[in-house]
């Protein structure tokens, strides 16, 4: 009886495609997890068989057959094949896109997965001497016989140190069989090296050690581990020793890190304590060395694996552990396509490799809290900075008390002042880029709007132009006022601005700025980090980018210039991100033997959260937030998902959503809610009209039976044809 394949293919259905097996095919090959050339429209693309079933859906006349089969071995072990189907079905993600999610781009085009090294020798007929000789006058050719004759077997790598132009001889005399190609699996043959450790490490503070052993002692089953530490704390130490024993197993441990940023310093430090092969995976990487790194994961040459979000569904060929560094970052969540989080992922692959994940972070997620909470983790706590170093200090500067020089309090003057003379480096935070956020106009209140957007323009002084950033429109800065001809001014903060007036108040104190803008050219983010190293700047002013992962031993003064951005959003999250953050760049002070000072400028110092930041610290905000959380029903109390959609039409998307909406209370058991649609905050983004529509349960249950049934629907509607929509799953923001 004849099988049929159900293939994924890389595009954006959510279904699989059913075709027979390629003519003369051994059927005993066809595992799950291999790739197969299918027809696919007009175009020949690579599948990669999901399974095969008695029959199709299809009448067998329909069904084309596959044009032929790629790998003999499948290039997705069993268990991460279930995993990227569980991903699919989970997130509601179309399951060629989430497989493609999972392999590098050459592997995707039908390269192999093995990396093979093609090796030359004399042909047995040749060595025979049963050809007939070569013409005389054929001098190149017979230059490689005698190049190879004496040798058993040549690399391209002779052979181009032979003649740079060796490969149109060398195919001349394949074609007349007096060569023979053979192909050799480099990956096999690298036996995984036997691990040993390079340096020793500083000694482990007694908390270090307990954390490495409850991690060690979970060995061989599945066990989640929040690592909480304040930053500096020795977490990295706590990952490095934990990996040290797994590899010690000749298993593998993979690391999940936020950002591409943090790479090459995390990186430095595994190979400093390591001699065991790493293998880095990021999106930065060319697809060579993507599929370089993918393959001595999969072959486990590789012992420590690195890697941002995707690398979730590394090939590992013995798991041991899994680390995620920095749990809290928003960066594991990818925002668009398949919207998954790697962080959540972790906990699934973990649980059905049967190996410990750890989970690390000075502010964990609120989810990950609770779930320690309700018993279904072990807290592994370092309550103190190693190496003896001060936890900072925190202070809040009332902006309405206080005389403030474009945005900077006279008290925060006066401790910079006291710091760098006391030889500290001052950290200035702001999350703002440009120089203002708005161009304004005093007599008639105009305000240059963004042309595509429901946002203001920013004003970016260097560069003589206004910047969108929401949609990246640009314009230049107007001269007067289009309106009534007066003259216009930038309001408020920017980085730019902000490092304009610090040049101005401390002309002799050396100043870097590290924003998107000022470091855009490669390269330029490390070498201001160097210059900050080496303490030749002694102000250092930036957004986000400053606060994560680095380490800063000579900053003794940090100010947070604006914390009232994140105190009112829309967002059932803007407070814990406020909280994070503060708590994150307050983490770059003072690391050190100097004692760390902390200011947040706010026009609302008797806001709670920050209240119980400064009394208590991110555990008594994490401890009040949970509880607000569980009163309003919010995540991770219960389970939500957000239908967006949005078109260049103002009435569509709401339109769509209307629909959906009654398609989900036509079919939605009691337990699930719907609530809207509704406009999103900013509903014009880059010309397009956007809503929402949330499902809310109290388990993902419900709503993933709802979503089963709920999805078709809203596919086969006549208004989803007008609008662009997506569902996100557990959405990280609402709008
Ligand atoms: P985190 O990852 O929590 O920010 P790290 O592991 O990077 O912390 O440690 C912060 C600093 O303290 C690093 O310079 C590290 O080498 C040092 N450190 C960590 N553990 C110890 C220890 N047990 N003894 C001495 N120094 C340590
Ligand atoms: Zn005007
Ligand atoms: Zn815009």
């Amino acid at each position: 009886m004849t099988r049929v394949l159900a293939i994924a293919i890389d595009a954006p259905l959510r279904r699989l495609f059913d075709y027979l097996p390629p003519p003369r095919v051994d059927l005993a090959q066809l595992r799950p997890g291999i790739r197969l050339w299918v027809p696919f429209g007009r175009r020949r693309v690579v599948g990669v068989l999901v399974e095969t079933r008695a029959n199709s859906d299809l009448p067998a006349s329909r069904l084309k057959a596959a044009h032929g089969v790629i790998d003999a071995e499948p290039i997705l072990d069993p268990g991460l094949l279930d995993l990227l189907r569980w991903s699919a079905e989970y997130y509601r993600h179309a399951p060629g896109e989430v497989i493609a999610a999972a392999l590098p781009a050459p592997l995707r085009a039908g390269a192999g997965a093995h990396e093979t090294e093609q090796r030359w020798r004399l042909s047995s007929v040749a060595r025979g001497g049963s050809l007939a000789a070569l013409p005389v006058r054929a001098t190149r050719l017979r230059e490689f016989i005698a190049f190879l004759e004496p040798r058993e077997v040549v690399t391209a790598e002779e052979l181009a140190r032979l003649s740079p132009r060796w490969r149109e001889p060398l195919r001349e005399l394949e074609k007349r069989g007096w060569v023979t190609r053979l192909s050799q699996d480099v990956t096999a043959r690298a036996a995984p090296s036997r691990p040993c450790l390079r340096a020793a490490g500083p000694e482990p503070t007694a908390e270090q050690r307990a954390a490495v052993a409850a991690i060690e002692a979970a060995h061989g089953r599945f066990a989640p581990f929040l690592l909480h530490g304040v930053t500096g704390s020795g977490k990295t130490e706590v990952y490095l020793r934990a990996i040290q024993a797994v590899v010690a197993r000749g298993e593998q441990a993979l690391v999940l890190v936020p950002e591409i940023a943090l790479t090459p310093q995390l990186v430095s430090r595994f190979e400093a304590r390591f001699e065991a092969p790493l293998a880095v995976l990021h999106s930065a990487l060319t697809e060579q060395e993507r599929l370089r790194a993918w393959r001595a994961t999969r072959s486990g040459t590789a012992q420590v694996v690195i890697g941002t979000r995707s690398a979730i569904f590394a090939p590992l060929a013995r798991p041991g552990l899994i680390v995620v560094d920095e749990e809290h970052d928003a960066s594991y969540k990818q925002q668009e396509g398949f919207r998954y989080s790697a962080r959540d992922l972790a906990l699934v692959r973990a649980q059905r490799l049967a190996v410990p994940v750890v989970l690390g972070s000075a502010t964990p997620s609120l989810e990950s809290l609770h779930r320690v909470r309700s018993g279904r983790g072990t807290m592994l706590e370092l309550p103190n900075r190693a190496a003896g170093a001060q936890p900072p200090h925190l202070r809040l500067v009332d902006l309405r008390k206080h005389a403030e020089t474009q945005g900077i309090a006279t008290p925060t003057l006066l401790a910079m002042h006291r710091h760098l003379a006391a030889g500290g480096q001052v950290l200035l935070f702001l999350n703002r880029r440009g120089y203002a956020p708005s161009l304004f106009c005093p007599s008639c209140g105009w305000v240059a709007p963004c042309p595509r957007c429901d946002a203001r323009l920013t004003v970016h002084q260097r560069e003589r132009a206004l910047q969108c950033h929401h949609c990246g429109a640009r314009e230049a800065v107007p001269e007067t006022c289009p309106v009534c001809g007066e003259a216009v001014k930038p309001v408020g903060q920017g980085t730019e601005r902000i490092e304009e007036t610090l040049s101005r108040l401390f002309p002799d104190q050396p100043l870097a700025r590290i924003d998107r803008d000022a470091v855009r050219r490669r390269g330029s983010l490390e070498a201001a980090l160097d210059r900050i190293q080496r303490g030749e700047v002694r102000i250092l002013v930036g957004t986000q980018m400053l606060t994560k992962g680095h380490h800063f031993p000579e900053v003794s003064l940090v100010v947070v210039l604006n914390a009232d951005q994140g105190l009112f959003g829309t967002d059932f999250r803007a407070a814990e991100r406020l909280a994070q953050t503060i708590v994150q760049v307050a983490g770059r002070a003072g690391r050190a033997e100097r004692p760390g000072e902390v200011l947040i400028q706010t026009q609302f110092p008797e806001h709670p959260l920050l209240a119980q930041l400064v009394a208590g610290g991110y555990e008594a905000f994490a401890e009040a937030a949970l509880e607000e959380r569980r009163e309003a029903q919010w995540p991770p109390f219960a389970r939500v998902a957000v239908l967006r959609a949005e078109a260049a039409n103002k009435e569509a998307p709401l339109r769509f959503l209307d629909r959906a909406r009654e398609l989900a209370l036509s079919l939605a058991p009691a337990a699930v809610e719907v609530l809207g649609p509704a406009a999103a905050p900013m509903e014009r983004r880059a010309g397009h009209y956007r809503a929402q529509l949330l499902v809310h349960a109290a388990s993902h249950v419900p709503l993933q039976r709802l979503f089963a049934r709920w999805l078709p629907g809203i596919e086969a509607l006549p208004q989803a044809r007008q609008v662009r929509w997506s569902l996100d799953v557990d959405p990280l923001e609402l709008f």
